[in-house]
């Protein structure tokens, strides 16, 4: 503002300023980091970008809202109209069509169950509905044993030719937790890079998305430190370009009770909070790929997780367990200690 002011009573500068601005690249100095954090998909997503322009920026990060607000409509069971919700209530009497990204991603989930032999299982909803990490509600043992007669993927089936899909039985749920907000942020990013966006992240709860550096350096992102105060609190820090990250904890969503802490990550096998783990992260090409497997790796515990990993050449892990111990794949070297300072 003032510097049009400056300009109106000394016009005879204006042709300089012109000339200023041509071969000035670097003058439009609206060239920068924008972003911001909203609550979304039952946790925060946020967007940092890079633009040339100011506006062109804020536009992008707004489409990039949009899209998670999209994606949340159809894949959330917190939401009686989405389409998954739609899939619950009727999947069980007969096949129900649905859209290419809802069979997209359910068909990956069930990829992730063969590849984990059921670790990762999105019918583990029938057990994980009688949560209520707010109110401290959680199922007595009679509910677990009996719901989790309805956990096993294979009741899950798809029809690619009709594009639907099918319960087997009656009283299975299926819930997408665990794999929505990796392609959310999948989603996100390819709609930057679209608009020629290079340097960008974007997060949603424990997911990020990386596209290419921050500008010269490697972004930084952070492992929470499990049994830290706030989430600012980082136990390690872990440089990445254009890669995707995502880390499952036991302090997302929980409460504890006489010592035992209830939290968001079911065993399929016995319905039960997996434990063992404090928090697995899982970094590789694909969020979607490293939402499910950070899940996965939970549920797995570190031993097992890890000899998973080590069967994908592109993906890798850092897990922490529960007595604090972390734990590396082995693609990656330990930081000397010292570092960590
Ligand atoms: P967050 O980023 O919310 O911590 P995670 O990737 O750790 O998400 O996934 C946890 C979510 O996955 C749970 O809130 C639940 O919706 C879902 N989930 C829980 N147990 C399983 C499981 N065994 N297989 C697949 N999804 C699960
Ligand atoms: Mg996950």
């Amino acid at each position: 503002m003032q510097k049009i002011q400056y300009v109106k009573h000394n016009s005879h500068i204006l042709p300089r300023l012109a000339l200023m601005l041509l071969f000035a690249p670097w003058l439009p100095a609206l060239a920068g980091w924008t972003g911001e954090t909203r609550p979304l998909m039952g946790t925060e997503v946020s967007v940092l970008l890079w633009s040339d322009d100011e506006a062109a920026g804020r536009a992008a990060v707004e489409a990039v809202f949009a899209e998670t607000a999209r994606i949340n409509g159809l894949m959330s069971t917190y939401r009686e109209d989405s389409e998954i919700s739609r899939v619950n209530r009727l999947a069980a009497a007969g096949p129900v069509s649905i859209g290419d990204e809802l069979f997209g991603v359910i068909r990956r989930s069930l990829d992730i169950s063969v590849l984990t032999r059921g670790a990762f299982d999105i019918t583990y909803d029938s057990v994980g509905q009688h949560y209520d990490f707010r109110s401290r509600r959680r199922p007595d043992s009679l509910t677990v044993e009996t719901e989790r007669e309805y956990i096993d993927y294979r009741y899950v089936v798809l029809d690619t030719a009709n594009s639907s899909v099918a319960f087997l039985k009656e009283g299975v749920r299926i819930n997408l937790g665990g794999i929505a907000k990796g392609y959310a942020v999948e989603r996100g990013i390819d709609i930057l890079r679209h608009r020629g966006v290079e340097h960008a992240i974007v997060t949603a709860g424990g997911d990020s998305r990386l596209l290419g550096d921050r500008r010269g350096r490697p972004w930084m992102v952070g492992i929470r430190d499990p049994r830290g105060d706030d989430e600012r609190q980082v136990a390690i820090s872990v440089p990445l370009a254009d890669e995707a990250i995502s880390t499952s904890g036991d302090y997302e969503r929980f409460f504890d009770e006489e010592g035992v802490r209830y939290h968001h990550i079911i065993k399929p096998s016995t319905g039960e909070p997996a434990g063992g783990i404090h928090s697995a992260t899982v970094f590789g090409p694909d969020a979607v790929i490293t939402d499910a497997l950070s899940t996965s790796v939970f549920v797995l515990g570190v031993d097992r997780g890890l000899t998973l990993i080590a069967t994908l050449p592109d993906y890798e892990s850092i897990v922490i367990d529960a007595g604090g111990r972390v734990y590396y794949s082995d693609g990656l070297e330990a930081p000397a200690r010292a570092s960590s300072e």
